[in-house]
């Protein structure tokens, strides 16, 4: 037996579902698993995640590369400090990279 979800309105079988804390909204074991403030730590902590990169690029041996919030010092190429930032990487720039 399927029954719809009170929070994401998903239809979950009904021995997967549970009483919200209000003991009247079924809610689906995902929405249960999620409280809001975990929620929001997993916003977070997606922004802090290395897939806001930046693109860098080796003025010496013309080595691109892309790093998260650290700015490399050195070129992981040839280690030469000579990295200048290229771009902020964009979904139209990752077709350049092919
Ligand atoms: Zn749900
Ligand atoms: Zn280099």
């Amino acid at each position: 037996m399927l029954m719809k979800c009170g929070r994401c309105l998903q239809q979950v079988a009904l021995g997967e579902m549970k009483y919200a804390k209000d003991g009247r909204t079924l809610i689906c074991q995902k929405c249960r698993g999620l409280s809001v403030k975990e929620h929001l730590e997993k916003i977070k902590g997606h922004d802090a995640s290395p897939e806001t990169k930046t693109r860098y690029a080796c003025t010496d041996c013309g080595f691109s590369f892309s790093r998260g919030n650290i700015t490399p010092k050195r070129c992981p190429y040839c280690a030469k400090e000579t990295i200048v930032l290229q771009e902020k990487m964009s979904s139209a720039g990752l077709i350049d990279d092919a």
